[in-house]
Protein backbone atom coordinates (compact mmCIF):
# COMPACT_ATOMS: atom_id res chain seq x y z
CA UNK A 1 0.00 0.00 0.00
CA UNK A 2 1.30 3.36 -0.97
CA UNK A 3 1.76 5.83 1.79
CA UNK A 4 -0.86 8.20 0.23
CA UNK A 5 -3.24 5.33 0.49
CA UNK A 6 -2.01 4.65 4.31
CA UNK A 7 -2.59 8.07 5.19
CA UNK A 8 -6.27 7.64 3.27
CA UNK A 9 -7.27 5.78 6.63
CA UNK A 10 -6.39 7.90 9.21
CA UNK A 11 -9.01 10.24 10.67
CA UNK A 12 -8.39 13.60 11.95
CA UNK A 13 -10.20 15.81 14.78
CA UNK A 14 -8.68 19.07 14.60
CA UNK A 15 -7.32 21.30 17.29
CA UNK A 16 -7.17 25.20 15.94
CA UNK A 17 -4.39 25.94 18.30
CA UNK A 18 -1.21 24.37 15.83
CA UNK A 19 1.26 21.75 18.20
CA UNK A 20 3.45 22.70 15.80
CA UNK A 21 5.92 25.55 14.94
CA UNK A 22 9.24 26.86 13.88
CA UNK A 23 10.95 29.24 16.10
CA UNK A 24 12.39 31.52 13.68
CA UNK A 25 12.40 31.37 9.85
CA UNK A 26 15.61 32.96 8.91
CA UNK A 27 17.44 29.61 10.59
CA UNK A 28 15.24 27.71 7.90
CA UNK A 29 16.65 29.79 5.09
CA UNK A 30 20.20 28.66 6.40
CA UNK A 31 19.02 25.31 6.58
CA UNK A 32 17.70 25.06 3.23
CA UNK A 33 20.95 26.00 1.77
CA UNK A 34 22.98 24.28 4.20
CA UNK A 35 21.07 20.66 4.48
CA UNK A 36 18.41 21.07 1.99
CA UNK A 37 15.16 21.34 5.20
CA UNK A 38 15.48 17.82 6.35
CA UNK A 39 12.00 18.45 7.55
CA UNK A 40 10.34 18.51 4.46
CA UNK A 41 12.43 15.06 3.44
CA UNK A 42 11.16 12.99 6.49
CA UNK A 43 7.66 14.27 7.35
CA UNK A 44 5.07 11.43 5.68
CA UNK A 45 2.63 14.19 5.90
CA UNK A 46 3.97 16.43 3.35
CA UNK A 47 3.31 19.16 6.58
CA UNK A 48 6.75 21.77 5.98
CA UNK A 49 6.90 23.68 2.26
CA UNK A 50 8.75 26.97 1.56
CA UNK A 51 6.58 29.19 0.50
CA UNK A 52 8.22 32.24 -1.15
CA UNK A 53 11.41 31.81 1.26
CA UNK A 54 8.81 30.80 4.32
CA UNK A 55 8.62 27.52 5.95
CA UNK A 56 4.90 27.06 6.29
CA UNK A 57 3.42 24.41 8.40
CA UNK A 58 0.55 22.59 7.56
CA UNK A 59 0.08 21.21 11.23
CA UNK A 60 -3.44 19.88 10.45
CA UNK A 61 -1.97 16.75 8.51
CA UNK A 62 0.85 15.51 11.14
CA UNK A 63 0.74 12.28 12.15
CA UNK A 64 2.80 12.77 15.48
CA UNK A 65 5.57 10.34 14.70
CA UNK A 66 8.19 13.40 15.01
CA UNK A 67 10.45 12.46 13.13
CA UNK A 68 11.09 15.96 12.22
CA UNK A 69 11.82 17.35 15.48
CA UNK A 70 14.71 14.60 15.49
CA UNK A 71 16.01 15.74 12.04
CA UNK A 72 16.05 19.19 12.64
CA UNK A 73 19.95 20.52 12.86
CA UNK A 74 18.97 24.03 14.76
CA UNK A 75 16.05 22.40 17.10
CA UNK A 76 13.88 24.89 15.25
CA UNK A 77 10.66 23.18 16.13
CA UNK A 78 8.36 23.41 18.82
CA UNK A 79 6.81 20.12 18.92
CA UNK A 80 3.48 19.24 21.24
CA UNK A 81 1.05 17.03 21.47
CA UNK A 82 -2.77 18.50 19.78
CA UNK A 83 -4.49 19.01 23.07
CA UNK A 84 -7.31 16.98 24.69
CA UNK A 85 -6.55 14.00 22.19
CA UNK A 86 -7.39 16.09 19.61
CA UNK A 87 -5.20 15.38 16.22
CA UNK A 88 -4.34 11.69 14.49
CA UNK A 89 -6.80 8.84 15.33
CA UNK A 90 -5.05 5.62 14.53
CA UNK A 91 -7.35 2.65 13.72
CA UNK A 92 -6.17 -1.26 14.20
CA UNK A 93 -7.31 -3.64 11.74
S1 LIG B 1 14.76 21.23 9.44
FE1 LIG B 1 14.37 22.78 11.04
S2 LIG B 1 15.61 24.57 10.49
FE2 LIG B 1 15.52 23.19 8.72
S3 LIG B 1 13.85 24.03 7.47
FE3 LIG B 1 12.99 22.42 8.80
S4 LIG B 1 12.29 23.48 10.65
FE4 LIG B 1 13.62 24.88 9.55
S1 LIG C 1 5.71 14.82 13.55
FE1 LIG C 1 5.96 13.51 11.71
S2 LIG C 1 4.08 13.87 10.53
FE2 LIG C 1 4.19 15.50 12.05
S3 LIG C 1 5.18 17.16 10.98
FE3 LIG C 1 6.80 16.01 12.03
S4 LIG C 1 7.55 14.52 10.52
FE4 LIG C 1 5.58 15.31 9.78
Amino acid sequence: MRIEERLYTLRYKRDEQPHLMVKDQELCKRCNEEYGSPCIGVCPANVYSFVKDRLVVSYENCVECGACKIVCPFNNIIWKYPRYGLGIALRYG
